[in-house]
């Protein structure tokens, strides 16, 4: 950059500040600071738009053009070239304003005068908050320098608006953290809470944005670059001989933070006049920015790491850790942009709910989040660029939507479904000891599902007779690496001991598919929900389910065991893995260690075929566990992960029903207990069909079995099953609205 324009740029910087210094309200610092920058740029027109919505920009404050416009002037995302500015998040620069694609003429501003226009986005960390609009009479077109120069003004902008400085009475200019924002996002854990913002990385807080010494502020930056780099490289030492493929996004990451470019770019925004630290966040919204315009995942990743890069930098730099020193509110919110299953358990169950930005339903932390039963919303777009630490939120797993700040009267018909939903949970508390006999004397079996050794203690408290499906990944995914065989029987055996006496049908591993252990090499598949998955797995890879039966048997010593396979698909399977586990009882027997008491065998019936095997499956599994999840993805074709199809067909329809009805039937033909424990057990509705079409036992999430229950106390199974049968004779396909017409008329408990 040319010397003088340097300096220029760097006395324009300093002229900021001082006007964020001076007392007076929001309007006049944007008017002063509009005047500050025509002159110093030697320009005919300077302006301030800003959002007024997420769709609508407003002509906040000029120089040049006409006053009667300001907070008049309005302009749709992409509308005219300011709109395009701010769609785009790049600059535009033309020396013939009026002849440009997409210009549009607005006569209020007098603005058909200037011919060269040049405007930058104004943003914060990937928000767009508004535009910058240098205009002048000659048709010239700005230089780079000049551009490079706008869009550092507008970075401190950006910066100045964060921190308040343009609030004022209008709406406008309304603190950028003060509104109410709705977030609609995906639910991944049913349930609603409300408390504060508990935010998993704090944002950090730049408040020096403009330097006074620029060679003083390289150096500052040189160094906390170089220690970023050593600790990035601790990183890659630490991580050790791991998989080629982590192994390769370290070394990309190391590589970024070794990029001379990124060094360059920061060095040269010191150079015109910012602070470190606000050189280093205009290089991180500038990759918010393409990160949100990037398709491609792994490019997406990658731009991540950046942004991750820039936050340590920045936390070197400002000397603020990711421990704030804020105490944890009442009733913490989690708010993260991502999160690991492990650090979501470290958290644990005091926290209320938990958003992220990015996520999915099928991640591992949303298998967490169930386990623990908090409130889950996944894909809460900008939630950790809108959300401070300690703002009041809400969260509605039930809808996957997410308040923050509301508005009282958002948060007074919230709180009323809090209470009635709390009314109902009472209600429900009361009915623990009952055991769910409908009114024509049909009792049915009501377990629960677990997957980690904090779920046990609600099998007390929900009332379950059992577990009726322990899922044993868990403990496999969230490590670095394979757990041990004694560690796992430990842990078996406190499971056991926490259900005193009741029944826990253990699964063994259901690895593949969504489920990846970061340790264990695995082919590329192109479609892993139907690819190597679960007891395919146990099944050629011998050495890890053995270690698994073993553990379990020990852990029995002396107590039943009741072990299921998961995913069979064909009988040859099932009596293979069931082999498998009578050879190790016989090699403890050989050793000398105590058995179990008792033995059952299951197959979980996941797939079609199963349906279909031979009656000798039927009666070779000593029971069966229908995995509805599982089951009706491979029934529809629709992946239960694809929010495109996941809620395209129905559990309660006719194909589906007559499905499990035909199941049931094959059961009792071979006298085999059979339950059922997907997800759509624990749905009232869906319980009370699936006991109809003849199922006896029933295995949920703990939260469900109150639910469940009230609805089969109150209903006579025989009218569910006339209702269903004379619908299906009709030839009724969807059979949701005849049970929701049952349930309708029912009298409460
Ligand atoms: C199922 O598929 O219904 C099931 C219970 O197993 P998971 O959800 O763990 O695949
Ligand atoms: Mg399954």
């Amino acid at each position: 950059m040319p010397e003088r324009l340097e300096t220029q740029s760097r006395r324009l910087l300093r002229r900021l500040r001082d006007t964020l210094a001076e007392p007076g309200r929001g309007q006049e610092r944007l008017n002063r600071i509009t005047h500050l920058i025509s002159e110093s740029m030697h320009t005919d027109v300077c302006s301030i738009y800003l959002f007024r919505d997420a769709d609508t920009l407003e002509l906040c404050a000029t120089r040049g053009l006409k006053a009667d416009a300001v907070h008049l002037t309005r302009l749709r995302m992409g509308e005219g070239l300011v709109g395009r500015v701010a769609r785009s998040a790049k600059p535009v620069n033309t020396a013939d304003a009026p002849g440009e694609r997409g210009f549009r003429y607005m006569p209020e501003t007098g603005e058909e005068v200037f011919s060269s226009f040049l405007g930058v986005p104004v943003q914060r960390l990937g928000e767009k908050l508004g535009v910058l609009v240098v205009q002048s009479r000659d048709k010239r077109l700005y230089s780079e320098d000049e551009v490079y120069a706008l869009e550092v003004v507008a970075m401190v902008l950006a910066e100045m608006t964060e921190l308040g400085a343009f609030i004022g009475d209008d709406a406008t200019l309304a603190h950028p953290h003060k509104n109410p924002v709705m977030i609609r996002g995906t639910s991944g854990q049913e349930g609603t809470a409300e408390g504060q913002v508990w935010l998993h990385e704090p944002r950090v807080v730049v408040t020096n944005l403009v330097n006074d010494d620029p060679v003083a502020e390289v150096e500052r930056l040189r160094a906390a670059v170089n220690q970023l780099r050593v600790s990035v490289d601790d990183l890659l030492t630490l991580a050790g001989p791991t998989e080629k493929e982590h192994r390769e996004v370290l070394e990309v990451y190391r590589m970024f933070a070794h990029s001379r470019g990124w060094l360059r770019r920061m060095e040269q925004s010191i150079e015109s006049g910012l602070s470190a630290e606000a050189a280093v966040e205009k290089e991180q919204s500038g990759a918010r920015s393409r990160l949100q315009q990037v398709p491609d995942p792994y490019l997406r990743d990658r731009l991540h790491d950046l942004d991750d890069l820039s936050n340590r930098l920045l936390r070197i730099l400002t000397g603020q850790g990711s421990e704030t020193g804020a105490a944890i509110p009442e009733n913490p919110i989690l708010v993260a942009r991502n999160i690991g299953p492990g650090e979501l358990l470290e958290y644990g169950p005091r926290l209320r709910g938990v958003v992220l930005e990015e996520g999915s339903i099928g991640s591992h932390a949303a298998v967490v989040a169930r386990a623990l039963t908090i409130p889950l919303v996944v894909h809460a777009g900008r939630i950790t660029t809108e959300a401070l630490n300690g703002d009041p939120i809400i969260v509605d797993g039930d809808d996957g939507v997410v308040h923050l700040r509301p508005d009282d009267s958002v948060a007074v018909a919230f709180r009323d479904k809090i209470a009635m939903q709390a009314q109902a949970q009472a209600r429900f508390a009361a009915l623990r000891e009952r055991a769910a006999t409908a009114r024509c004397g049909t009792t049915v079996g009501l377990h629960m599902n677990a997957g980690i050794m904090a779920d046990l203690p609600s099998l007390a408290g929900s009332g379950a007779e059992g577990v009726g499906l322990f899922r044993t990944e868990l403990q496999f995914l969230l490590r670095n690496t394979m757990p041990r065989r004694s560690d796992l029987a430990a842990l078996y055996a406190r499971v056991m001991a926490a259900a005193d006496g009741r029944r826990v049908a253990f699964r063994t591993l259901d690895i593949g598919s969504d489920k990846v252990m970061p340790y264990m090499k695995r082919p590329d598949e192109p479609n892993p929900a139907m690819g190597w998955r679960a007891l395919r797995v146990g099944l050629d890879k011998t050495g890890v389910m053995r270690m698994q039966l073993q553990a379990l048997i020990r852990a029995a010593r002396g107590r039943p065991l009741t072990v299921m396979f998961p995913l069979v698909s064909e009988m040859g399977e099932f009596s293979a893995a069931r082999d498998m586990l009578l050879r190790e009882i016989e090699r403890e027997a050989h050793l000398g260690h105590p058995l179990p008491e008792k033995l059952e065998i299951g197959a979980m019936l996941e797939t079609p075929s199963l349906a279909f095997a031979p009656d000798a499956f039927f009666k070779m599994a000593d029971f069966i566990s229908i995995g509805g999840n599982d089951l009706k993805q491979f029934f529809f074709a629709a992946d239960r992960e694809n929010e495109l199809v996941r809620r395209r067909y129905d559990t309660l329809s006719f194909s589906f029903l007559s499905l499990i009805q035909k199941l049931v039937e094959r059961c009792a033909e071979a006298d085999t207990p059979v339950a059922f424990c997907g997800e759509d057990a624990g749905r009232p509705l869906e319980a009370l069909a699936l006991v109809a079409v003849g199922l006896r036992n029933l295995s949920m999430r703990p939260a469900s079995i109150g639910p469940v229950k009230d609805l089969i106390i109150r209903s006579d199974i025989a009218e569910v099953k006339a209702a269903i049968e004379a619908a299906q004779h009709r030839g009724q396909e969807q059979l949701r609205p005849v049970l929701m017409d049952y349930v309708r008329q029912l009298a409460p408990v």
